[in-house]
């Protein structure tokens, strides 16, 4: 289906819980932001979704969090909602602590690419990011997906002033693996607003003063707004995520679903559509309705540049990214 702006929106992020086990300095410090287990939408009520979604032509999924493998089942979820006729493609966004032990699962239930949290590789700094030493969990979970066959896409985000060596070694995981390393912008929601911004121009920057030979990719790829430059011997691709400065609202192909059943078309706003009484009342036709509102309704733009006019009050784990 196309919003009123013309934009074709094919793609949903699912929030299935509000819980982490890290707690990442920008995004859930003190974890208090948990709702209890009756809130969260059931594997059900999400297939529901996802049913009423594919009939306006949603047919790409990301299953996001809180930190999703949290959810022991995630797998049981990605299988279900694969299931869903006209489904083409289910992916997970993840901080990689638990993915090594769920890979078999989620590979069989048709998982074929994950994108993984990572800003630094140094692990006192690691510690200090997230709070947990759990970086070597996080490196066996990257490093047995790609011997698994699945596309892995590490997401960091850049957000102090020290961080031309997270950068660099976050790279050369780009030069050494076939593997994408992508740099998100800090956005200004939750602590994301008090964070230091460090901007993707200023790391393609860097990036083109330590290989004058980056070359822009005009493919397009993937459901997201990264942009990729391509270096020469490297086995996989430098992208960029650039929601401050970058504005990518005119391709916005998407919706988010909290985990508490609302619906969200734009993160910089929280003005939100409920699904949870139309889903108690198993009223898929509804829910079918309410889909077609939010994505009538998605604004044009964010306005993360003019931060007193962004509404969303919620941190960034109950959104999911
Ligand atoms: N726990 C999972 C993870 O870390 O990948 C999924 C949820 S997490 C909220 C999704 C992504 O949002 C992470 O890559 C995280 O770094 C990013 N994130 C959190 N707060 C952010 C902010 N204010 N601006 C930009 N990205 C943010
Ligand atoms: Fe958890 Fe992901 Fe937020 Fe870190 S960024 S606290 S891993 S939800």
């Amino acid at each position: 289906m196309n919003d009123s702006f013309g934009r074709q929106i094919d793609y949903m992020r699912i929030s299935i819980t509000d819980r982490c086990n890290l707690r990442c300095r920008y995004c859930m410090p003190d974890g208090i932001i948990q709702c209890d287990h009756d809130e969260i939408l059931t594997f059900d009520e999400i297939v529901m979704i996802c049913k009423e979604a594919v009939k306006l032509g949603i047919v790409k999924f990301k299953i996001t969090g809180g930190e999703p493998l949290v959810r022991k089942d995630c797998a049981d979820l990605i299988k279900m909602i694969y299931q869903i006729e006209g489904v083409e493609q289910v992916t997970l966004t993840t901080n990689g602590v638990l993915l090594k032990d769920y890979l078999e699962d989620l590979i069989e239930a048709g998982l074929r690419s994950v994108n993984i949290s990572l800003d630094t590789l140094n692990r006192d700094k690691y510690r200090e990011i997230t709070g947990f030493d759990e970086i070597d969990m996080v490196m066996d979970s990257i490093s047995l997906a790609v011997e698994a066959g699945l596309k892995v896409k590490i997401n960091a985000v850049m957000h102090d002033k020290n961080y031309k060596e997270d950068f660099e070694n976050l790279i050369s995981i780009a030069r050494e693996h076939p593997i994408d390393v992508r740099f998100i912008e800090m956005m200004p929601i939750g602590l994301g607003a008090s964070s230091h911004l460090v901007s993707n121009e200023e790391l393609l920057n860097e990036l083109g003063k330590r290989y004058g030979e980056i070359e822009f990719d005009k493919v397009k790829r993937g459901n997201g707004p990264a942009i990729y430059y391509k270096i020469p011997k490297f086995k996989g691709d430098i992208g960029f995520i650039s929601a401050i400065h970058g504005k990518f609202c005119k391709d916005c192909n998407r919706i988010r679903l909290t985990s508490r059943g609302e619906l969200k078309s734009c993160l910089c706003y929280g003005n939100e559509i409920s699904l949870k009484d139309a889903l108690k009342a198993g009223d898929s036709v509804k829910v079918g309705r309410l889909i077609k509102e939010s994505i009538a309704k998605k604004p044009e733009q964010h306005c993360f540049e003019e931060i007193e006019n962004i509404t969303e009050k919620k941190k960034m784990a109950q959104i999911g990214g």
